[in-house]
């Protein structure tokens, strides 16, 4: 558990030791905390102060950062979590992590969610690129309040984000009692320039590691699917393997049976059925509890006969 608390003005930082200018962060033990208690922190710290003060909760550190002309304080807190139990422990959703949507969510009852993407950099990036304009110039009084200013905006982006991508994974979490995701090659698809801005918008990774963490708290389970497994390519009717699909393809139209799908509400289902697999041991379906793939495979290229991909399997 940590809270990041952000204040205006000057750091509660101890005379003699000031902090880095850039984007930097410094860890200290518990003797800083006093300094900031007394800072107050935009965000509540009152519910950590009371198990603090009921002898619930241990700070065994503090990290102070410097982060686009904010300051930023992280506790880390040792306390007891009892732990919550989902609403559906056995039921399993299967997450297809897209670029139209943020994700597709298939349960193992058939139903379907689209999540939408959260686009709010693609409004603010308009401003950002008018606060860009003087970006190599010499600093004046008007650079720096320009500057501020995209500071600014940088911030609401990545606070809506983050919001959005916790929002999310937490009310998943709090459902499912098992949750399959892909493990997508998020750096070969940052390679691909017209796909970049929005996958990292839609941040693939964090989502990730949210609903994993998340659910090893819940004790619930997580399955990470190979990244050689054709969620995307496979009929979640018959079946049926297609060679290609490309992205741009946004229907899958199976070639063996009467199927004709939204191409990430495809991949979502055949996702949940590896749970089912997964349960029964009837197949090898995927790596579980949210363990991340050995290196190896990760460093492996994308164009892999699929023949040859699926013996992982
Ligand atoms: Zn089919």
């Amino acid at each position: 558990m940590s809270r990041a608390g952000s204040r205006n003005g000057r750091p509660a930082w101890p005379a003699g030791s000031p902090p880095a200018r850039s984007a930097s962060s410094r860890t200290a033990g518990t003797s800083l905390c006093p300094a900031w208690a007394r800072s107050a922190p935009n965000e509540p710290t009152s519910k950590l102060l009371a198990r603090v003060q009921a002898g619930t909760a241990r700070i065994l550190s503090a990290t102070v950062r410097h982060e686009r002309g904010r300051w930023f304080v992280s506790l880390q807190v040792e306390t007891a979590r009892e732990i919550t139990r989902v609403t559906r422990p056995d039921s399993a959703v299967g997450i297809d992590l897209g670029v139209k949507h943020l994700a597709v969510l298939a349960d193992s009852s058939g139903e379907i969610r689209y999540e939408p993407n959260p686009k709010h950099l693609d409004g603010a990036l308009k401003l950002l690129r008018f606060h860009d304009r003087r970006t190599g110039q010499k600093p004046s009084k008007r650079w720096e309040k320009a500057n501020a200013e995209r500071n600014r905006i940088h911030h609401r982006v990545a606070n809506l984000r983050t919001d959005a991508l916790h929002k999310l994974t937490t009310r998943v979490r709090a459902e499912y009692g098992t949750v399959v995701v892909e493990d997508l090659n998020v750096a070969g698809m940052l390679r691909n320039k017209r796909l970049a801005r929005r996958v990292a918008d839609a941040g693939f990774g964090e989502i990730r590691r949210q609903l994993t963490y998340k659910g090893r708290r819940n004790a619930c389970r997580t399955i990470v699917a190979n990244r050689w497994y054709p969620s995307s390519k496979t009929c979640s009717n018959c079946g049926a393997t297609k060679a290609k699909l490309p992205l741009h393809v946004r229907v899958f139209d199976c070639d063996e049976c009467p199927l004709v799908m939204d191409r990430d509400e495809n991949a979502a289902r055949n996702l949940v059925a590896l749970a089912a697999a997964c349960t029964t041991g009837t197949g090898v379906a995927g790596d579980q509890g949210g363990a991340s793939l050995p290196h190896q495979r990760q460093t492996e290229t994308r164009d892999r006969p699929q023949a040859e991909a699926l013996t992982f399997w």
